[in-house]
């Protein structure tokens, strides 16, 4: 099953479940598990200044680990092996579980890489089942980061950072927030990608009417979040056989200094997916501040590429 995650790519089997993550691309982690064993990714940025050796590193995870376990934590092995592109730092352990580590340096996306696998007996399958995720993972990549989960999958350039995230058993919602300041504009762009499971249930009355759906059920949340929501334009489109609502709008608005201004383009698409019984709802956004004497011109063309590209990245099902 691929995962793709804060720019990282990689398979790992049906069995694991995705458990736990946090922070984003900079900075961060995640965790899967199955039955009888575990795999945690962590990583950080890469400062060359600072730059320890891996072994150091190595060595201050071992530390924290014989800490926070209380008890003895053998090294059994140390090895270099390679792991996508890099030279990569191998470690097995021997604690009350089958551990190993691996470690490296990625220095085209700058960051500290470590992968934690435990395990209650190491054999054969487990072999198997680490090697393939290690030999399978894509610590960087030069085009748009591929995130890929819950059986959907979408493109977004790396600038974007994932900033709010909720997963519930009816509900998933990731932000993403790019932003750029200069001296004299403030402008940020962010997507926000939810879904609906189990829609023709929960939404019985109105899943096959998505413009109802959205006026009864989803336009009050996104106001919570874009307080200045306002749609002027709505047209359909096919999205993968799907029927799709796109929705446009403008606005523009006071900031708290009463000489700055706001200006704020969104588009929303909205679809019912037969085959996994979700509602999608996709906001994108783009937004630019500057003091009131400037002219605040947002960059269509550019707005437009995100959302085509964006677009025909996404998979529902
Ligand atoms: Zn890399
Ligand atoms: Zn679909």
């Amino acid at each position: 099953m691929e995962y793709g995650w804060n720019g990282f790519l990689l398979e790992v089997p049906e069995e694991m479940r995705f458990t736990r993550e946090g922070g984003n691309a900079e900075k961060g982690n995640l965790r899967f598990e199955a039955e009888d064993f575990f795999f945690e990714m962590k990583w950080e940025p890469f400062t060359p200044k600072k730059a320890r050796s891996i072994a150091e590193v190595a060595e201050d995870f071992i530390k924290q680990m014989k800490k926070s376990k209380k008890r003895a934590v053998n090294v059994l092995r140390k090895d270099t092996t390679q792991v996508f592109k890099h030279k990569a730092f191998c470690l097995s352990l021997k604690s009350a579980l089958d551990e190993r580590l691996y470690m490296w340096y990625c220095d085209e996306s700058k960051r500290v890489v470590t992968c934690h696998f435990a395990f209650k007996s190491f054999d054969e399958a487990c072999k198997k089942m680490m090697t393939h995720a290690i030999e399978t993972l894509k610590c960087h990549t030069e085009k748009s980061y591929v995130w890929s989960l819950l059986n959907f999958r979408f493109e977004i350039p790396p600038s974007f950072l994932l900033t709010d995230r909720k997963i519930t058993i009816g509900r998933a919602s990731f932000l993403f927030v790019e932003r750029k300041a200069s001296p004299f504009a403030e402008k940020s762009r962010e997507i926000l990608v939810e879904y609906f499971s189990m829609a023709n249930l929960l939404f019985e009355d109105t899943y096959r009417d998505l413009r109802k759906w959205f006026e009864k059920n989803y336009m009050k949340d996104l106001k919570k979040r874009y307080r200045q929501l306002g749609f002027q334009s709505e047209q359909s489109r096919k999205f993968k056989r799907h029927d799709m609502v796109i929705k446009q709008g403008k606005s523009l608005s006071s900031l708290s200094s009463l000489t700055a201004r706001k200006t704020s383009m969104r588009t929303n698409a909205t679809w019912y997916c037969s085959r996994t019984n979700r509602i999608y709802s996709l906001t994108i956004s783009s937004t630019i501040a500057r003091p009131l004497i400037f002219k605040r011109s947002l960059d269509l063309e550019a707005y437009k590429n995100l959302i085509e590209e964006f677009f025909s990245s996404f998979m529902c099902h």
